[in-house]
């Protein structure tokens, strides 16, 4: 018998493999996985197909060296979705169905739970067995008894316990350990789900849950809440009833390590298991939730991009929170964008899903004014919560302070003052984005990447952020010798300094990925800013993810501009987005906020649009342009990239592909080829970049297309040259 396995290599193909001949009860099913020969290696791979027969003749087919899997190992759903979403992004199929399962499985360990060693007291056992002076016996005996499922040693240690007596308690015939191999927990359903009662809702907020209480079966929402309307209570109440019919919940979110309080409210609000996926986890961990998912035990899935692929014995709702952020589109490897196969698993699943957002992307907003999903809307901020006032500072002719205007100062006194708290918001980590000579004019560049190097005080050195090239700061210019090498631009860091020396009795806390790569640090900063002393917060878009400061009552947006002349047509929504996300964390509950931006385009219509009206206003005057100039979500786009050691080697290989692609097929209509162009930045890590963009009307005419060009790229022998890859709705182009 012959076997169809999908390997984990960068090639768009399976491979047969001979199967030993097994008796039929066991014979593997698609779904298992196998230990085969590639190469000179082993590898895992999934059984795709059992067939009688290949196109590779018999005496060259290897045989499979282990079934490691009685059963199939991902549900019959997600093995689907693996494979479509292997279609629609044209990713090699091996490689994008690894990404179903958890690190362990891939390396071919058991599908099993780790099995526990737990302690409990044995029956009858009491403390009064034990002498009045063996206190720390008599402690451990008794943490024992108040856990009667048994505990582990750590758990035990972590609750005082003096672990090292477990022995001697146990020869005492006082307790014992046993091996505990978790399975189906909490089999109690849908009894006592809450810790605490939901909040009474009314007007919108009533209505928005009516239309998802009403959903039965594939129902897509779009839940439209401005920052602080009560998407969060919204998606607690719907999870609510998803548990009492005794179903399980997926929800995804940009960034968990950065919003602790979104997980925390979960917690608080649910008595079942609320299982968190995030990038703490070990491979053991990780393995051990996707057994729970998996078996129904965990009830409540929270996780970021890649827990979309988490199985579910029981699925009953899906939610995409933040539905607009970029971390769910995977950006490198298997390109996927985790909000969308979000949607065609709810499909398949045939399940609601609730995408939410205060910025949602025009595709998201597209397909709602389209019908394909019910926009459900919260205009207004939740009990008492004011919305902040926006105002736009005009900096022309100010003079600047580390990018702060006098103007700016003041306020920050003003609010400091009446004892809440500042927030500042530039989204360039550093000191400052470029060290230039005061003689020539030459600016220190990455010799790897068209990019200027972008200078840190702290510790001191150049730092590229784009292939994260670091050198000591040089002393003179490269160019001329002279040594008046000065920083120029603002950094958070050179904000930080600034603000330091304006306010030397408050604290001043930088938030960005250099202050926070310890993962207390955060945690810290966090702890002065809910203490609610006044304080000021400096920072990336680190902070316009999901954070709740109720008493900032002022938020400053240094540099408003930054976006608003970008080369990639999406920088305008970003930019939109951006904003309203940092202007979101000020005010909430009593305090009302207020938001300043320093401009130098104060007529822009852009942020007029923005301040004077709401983002469905700014939304739909994009939307105009991009329909004009047709572009997503009026088109559909793919880029192929390429990258080579010199110059001009990938993009030649795109425009032979480009052509030799039209010579062998007709072109679908509809599809319109632009480029092949150098991208942006050229020059990035040592490589050479160019970049071909497909646009098609349809998404038919886009695959098709696609389809040739690989076929092509992979008979290409210049490919060797030129590392290819492919991007299906790319999000930055
Ligand atoms: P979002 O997710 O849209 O930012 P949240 O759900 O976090 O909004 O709600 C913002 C604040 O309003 C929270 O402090 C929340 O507890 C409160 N809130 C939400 N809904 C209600 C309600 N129905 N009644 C009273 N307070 C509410
Ligand atoms: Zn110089
Ligand atoms: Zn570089």
């Amino acid at each position: 018998m012959i076997v169809r396995i999908a390997l984990p290599t960068p090639l768009h193909r399976l491979f047969d493999y001979l199967l030993p001949l097994t008796p039929v009860e066991q014979e593997p099913q698609p779904g298992c996985r196998v230990r085969v020969p590639f190469g000179n290696r082993e590898l895992v791979g999934l059984i795709m197909e059992v067939s009688e027969s290949s196109d590779v003749p018999r005496n060259k087919l290897k045989p499979v060296h282990e079934i490691l899997d009685s059963e199939p190992v991902v549900d019959p759903t997600l093995f689907k979705l693996g494979q479509w979403a292997a279609r629609y992004y044209q990713h090699p199929m091996g490689d994008a169905l690894s990404h179903l399962l958890p690190v362990l499985l891939r390396q071919g360990k058991p599908a099993e739970f780790a099995h526990a060693e737990l302690w409990r007291a044995v029956d009858g056992a009491t403390v009064d067995k034990l002498s009045s002076s063996a206190h720390r016996q008599r402690e451990l005996l008794e943490l024992l008894l108040e856990h009667p499922a048994g505990i582990s040693a750590d758990a035990l240690r972590a609750e005082g316990g003096q672990t090292p007596l477990l022995k001697t308690l146990a020869e005492k015939g006082l307790a014992e350990s046993f091996e505990h191999r978790p399975t189906q927990l909490h089999a109690d359903l849908t009894e006592d789900l809450l810790n605490e009662p939901a909040l009474p809702v009314h007007g919108e907020q009533a209505d928005a849950l009516e239309a998802i209480y009403a959903a039965s079966g594939f129902t897509p929402f779009l839940l439209y809440g401005v920052t602080g309307s009560g998407k969060t209570e919204i998606y607690l109440q719907a999870i609510e009833k998803t548990l009492a019919a005794g179903k399980q919940a997926l929800v995804l979110v940009p960034e968990i390590g950065l919003t602790p309080q979104t997980l925390g409210r979960f917690r608080a609000r649910f008595r079942v298991p609320v299982h968190a996926l995030h990038s703490n986890l070990s491979d053991r961990e990780r393995l051990d939730t996707w057994l729970h998912a998996r078996v129904g035990s965990a009830r409540i899935i929270i996780g970021t991009r890649s827990a979309i692929f988490t199985p579910m014995k029981n699925p009953g709702l899906i939610i995409v929170d933040e539905e607009h952020d970029g971390s769910f589109k995977q950006q490198d490897g298997f390109r996927y964008h985790a909000r969308d196969l979000a949607l065609v698993r709810a499909s398949r699943e045939d399940v609601p899903v609730i995408l939410g957002s205060a910025t949602p992307a025009l595709e998201t907003l597209h397909n709602a004014h389209s019908g394909r999903y019910q926009l459900l809307k919260l205009t207004q901020r939740a009990g008492n919560a004011k919305a902040p006032r926006f105002e736009l500072l005009d900096i022309r002719q100010q003079p600047l302070e580390a990018g702060l205007s006098d103007e700016l100062i003041r306020r920050i006194h003003q609010h400091l003052g009446s004892g809440t708290q500042v927030m500042l918001f530039l989204n360039r980590r550093g000191f400052s984005p470029s060290l230039i000579c005061n003689n020539c004019g030459t600016v220190v560049d990455c010799t790897r990447c068209d990019a200027h190097m972008t200078l840190h005080r702290n510790p001191p050195h150049l730092h590229c952020h784009h292939c994260d090239r670091q050198t000591p700061i040089p002393r003179a210019c490269s160019h001329c010798g002279s040594t008046e090498l000065k920083p120029l631009g603002i950094g958070t860091e050179r904000a930080e300094d600034a603000l330091q020396k304006h306010f030397p009795d408050v604290p001043i806390l930088r938030v960005d990925r250099d202050s926070t790569s310890r993962k207390s640090a955060l945690e810290t900063m966090m702890a002065v800013v809910h203490s609610g002393e006044p304080c000021i917060l400096v920072g990336t878009q680190m902070l316009a993810k999901g954070h709740h400061f109720p008493k900032v009552t002022l938020v400053a947006i240094l540099d408003a501009d930054a976006g608003l002349f970008s080369a990639d047509f999406r920088g305008m929504e970003k930019t939109a987005q951006l904003i309203l996300q940092v202007a979101g964390r000020a005010g909430r509950a009593d305090h009302p906020g207020e938001v300043v931006l320093q401009t130098l385009h104060a007529e822009h219509p852009m942020l007029q649009t923005l301040i004077g009206s709401d983002y469905l206003h700014f939304a739909q005057q994009e939307m105009k342009l991009r329909y004009a100039a047709a572009l997503p979500p009026f088109a559909h786009h793919a880029i192929v990239r390429g990258e080579a050691s010199r110059q001009g080697w990938a993009e030649q290989f795109l425009q032979e592909l480009d052509q030799s692609a039209r010579t062998q097929v007709q072109m679908p209509e509809g599809v319109q080829v632009i480029g092949p162009f150098p991208s942006p930045m050229e020059k990035r890590g040592g490589l050479f970049r160019a970049q071909l963009l497909i646009s098609a009307k349809t998404r038919p005419a886009l695959h098709a297309w696609l389809g040739a060009l690989i076929r092509q790229a992979e008979a290409d022998p210049q490919g060797r040259r030129v590392r290819w890859t492919l991007d299906v709705d790319p999000i930055d182009n």
